[in-house]
């Protein structure tokens, strides 16, 4: 596999910071600046990004948590998940880690982050850090609305193609360019082999809607779908290490007439799935009448929720309807059932809504589910960006996640068309980093501010290196620059020699 990972050509080194607690050492990159202010950036490529790192995707990753783990159960038993610890008062390493993550360098004992903090946001609920035991691979990480805003890249083959091979390469890939987490929504083939290849070799944590296998199982034929083939796959999936689930037990038989009379219908796949169940089976939700036997099973692995939205609205004119809100309702209800349960949970939100009523949402989430991050799909704030449809979301996500929300799932160009490629998982992430980021920077995240700054000062100083190297995607502004003009230039071509604005400012 292509090694995709060199540091050295982005100006950058990896660097690990040494927290307290045993086995505390956060990976950072570092990238040296021209002026002699080196910044530590957040860094989701793990060890891929050191030196001598050898990528071998048979051995898998080394396996950082995986003494913590260990000892936290001989310690205090199992079924102990993060959210147990935080409400015991406790910091875990994992808590300790996420801290200096999120710092960014910043030490500042005013604004920086502390483990306490992120312990007190976990035991509220306003704050997940996905863990399963059997993922020891993954660098611990947060989502909560005080945190960075995190992106998630989905990667997942279908009947259509791509195979197991490129699946692990996309994720590897779309953690080179930044993506937090990664969702396997794999429904073609080897969904099995497909994901223990990911869940090996990525250092981030792994999210699937387990519907998607369950279906598989029975051959595609939701009305052959039973609670037991699901429950099954749950216990597969957990074996295996997913950090998270998407499970769609907010959707209930009440809602679904509202639904069909909207202008598209239902358009998430688990939502739909489930709402042809209960049609056919005049029944309600399995996972709503089973969800504490849900809980019970990924209190077991620390496994987080993610409740999915089956009802967002799939188009402008729906946003925001009966439907929509009836499950969110639910889904704050459910919220609190897992937390008896000490269950770690986020809530899956829309899906295409004008700007004018992306507040509404967030607003709504917050009261109905009582703080628990809000982790978004966009919002598209249009329907007719067909092939540009990253940025249609990445301008709801941006507004969104100054709001409060706390994940943003990216959405690449090819939305409602096709399969994405390598590059569109490219595309996808970098616009989401940056919705992510203008996010940050709007809520004011200590450390946010300091990239852009030194951005600033680059641009003026025309340090062009420096410039690439703090950019999301150094080796594109790097071909765009050297296009048309030569290194050490003093302009560049967009204006010119003559008209270069900041070269006359220097003048005056
Ligand atoms: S030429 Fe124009 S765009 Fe280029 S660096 Fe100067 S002011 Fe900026």
């Amino acid at each position: 596999m292509e090694n995709v990972f060199d540091l050295s050509k982005e100006g950058a080194s990896k660097i690990y910071v040494k927290g307290t607690m045993p086995g505390v050492s956060v990976g950072m990159k570092k990238v040296s600046l021209g002026n002699k202010n080196d910044i530590l950036l957040y860094d989701t490529t793990g060890p891929y990004t050191e030196e001598k790192y050898q990528i071998n995707v048979h051995k898998g990753l080394p396996h950082i948590k995986k003494t913590w783990a260990e000892e936290r159960i001989a310690k205090y038993g199992s079924n102990k998940t993060q959210l147990w610890f935080a409400r015991q008062g406790i910091i875990t390493p994992e808590m300790e880690y996420v801290a200096i993550r999120e710092n960014q360098g910043n030490n500042d004992p005013e604004t920086m982050i502390t483990p306490e903090m992120v312990r007190d946001e976990i035991a509220a609920g306003r704050a997940i850090l996905p863990s399963n035991m059997k993922h020891p691979e993954a660098e611990p990480m947060i989502i909560g609305n005080k945190f960075l805003v995190k992106i998630n890249a989905n990667i997942g083959n279908s009947a259509l193609g791509s195979s197991i091979e490129e699946e692990v390469e996309k994720a590897l890939w779309a953690i080179k360019w930044g993506a937090d987490t990664v969702m396997d929504l794999s429904t073609g083939k080897d969904i099995h082999k497909t994901r223990e290849a990911i869940l090996r070799n990525t250092p981030v944590p792994i999210g699937t809607v387990p519907m998607y296998q369950a279906l598989e199982k029975v051959n595609g034929r939701v009305e052959d779908l039973t609670w037991e083939v699901y429950y099954d796959t749950l216990v597969e999936q957990c074996e295996q290490g997913v950090d998270y689930f998407t499970i769609h037990a907010g959707i209930l038989q009440e809602h679904v007439p509202a639904a069909l009379k909207r202008v598209t219908g239902i358009v998430s796949r688990g939502g739909s799935i489930m709402a042809k169940w209960m049609s056919i089976n005049k029944k309600e939700n399995f996972l709503y009448t089973h969800f504490e036997e849900i809980c019970e099973l990924l209190k077991r692995y620390d496994v987080a929720f993610s409740l999915g939205d089956g009802l967002r609205p799939g188009c402008i004119a729906d946003a925001n309807d009966e439907a929509q809100f009836g499950e969110l309702k639910v889904l704050g209800e459910l919220a609190e059932i897992s937390w008896k349960h000490d269950v770690q949970v986020i809530i899956e939100g829309p899906g295409h809504v004008p700007m004018h009523m992306i507040r509404e949402n967030m607003e709504k989430q917050i009261e109905w589910c009582h703080g628990a991050p809000f982790y978004t799909l966009g919002p598209l704030v249009s329907d007719i960006g067909a092939g540009y449809d990253h940025i249609t979301s990445a301008i709801g996500g941006a507004m969104i996640g100054w709001m409060g929300t706390s994940m943003l799932c990216y959405v690449t160009t090819k939305e409602h068309l096709a399969l994405p490629n390598k590059e569109d998982v490219r595309e996808g992430v970098v616009t989401f980093k940056l919705a992510a980021h203008a996010a940050d920077l709007a809520k004011g995240h200590p450390g946010a501010a300091n990239r852009d700054l030194e951005m600033s000062k680059a641009r003026y100083d025309m340090r062009w290196n420096d410039q690439f190297n703090l950019s999301f995607d150094p080796e594109r502004a790097r071909r765009m620059h050297f296009e048309m003009i030569g290194s050490g230039a003093d302009h560049c071509s967009m204006c010119g020699p003559h008209f270069c604005a900041m070269k006359i400012t220097k003048s005056i």
